[in-house]
């Protein structure tokens, strides 16, 4: 069985590994991070905030999810 796909998934505390486009796994939301930094709480439904949907309200939830 293939199905041992990598889906790691970051929290707005992690450092960036690779410069590249990820996911917000809550809403879809795509955006481009630079290696290094820090993640930030996605634009979009505002997961890594208290205002995030339900299960992505704290800066250790892991929602940003590496696509290219
Ligand atoms: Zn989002």
């Amino acid at each position: 069985m293939e199905t041992l796909v990598a889906t790691k998934l970051y929290a707005v505390a992690d450092v960036i590994p690779v410069s590249g486009d990820y996911l917000c796994v809550p809403c879809g939301y795509l955006q481009y991070f630079e290696a290094g930094e820090r993640f930030t709480p996605c634009l979009a439904c505002l997961a890594g905030t208290s205002d995030g949907p339900s299960g992505y309200q704290s800066v250790e939830d892991e929602f940003w999810q590496f696509i290219a």
